[in-house]
């Protein structure tokens, strides 16, 4: 398991001070919940989920080419 102290803001490139895992959406048919890690610098301790999720996904499109459905296991690649 990676040193989550270590990671970055899932919205921005600061080092996290908190961490959590949020669902992200629940399955309707067979029930399977999506969860991810989030991760909040100090700036964006106060950020509410769905701004997180906006900040995330632009900051992840900035990394990588992705595309809108991507199995959502918060993986970072430290280049
Ligand atoms: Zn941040």
């Amino acid at each position: 398991m990676n040193d989550l102290k270590n990671e970055e803001c899932s919205a921005c490139s600061n080092k996290n001070v908190y961490f959590s895992t949020e669902i992200l959406s629940i399955d309707e048919k067979n029930g399977a919940i999506k969860k991810i890690y989030l991760f909040r610098c100090k700036e964006h301790l106060d950020t509410d989920l769905d701004e997180m999720l906006t900040l995330r996904r632009k900051k992840l499109a900035n990394s990588y080419d992705t595309s809108p459905q991507k199995p959502d296991s918060h993986k970072i690649d430290n280049a």
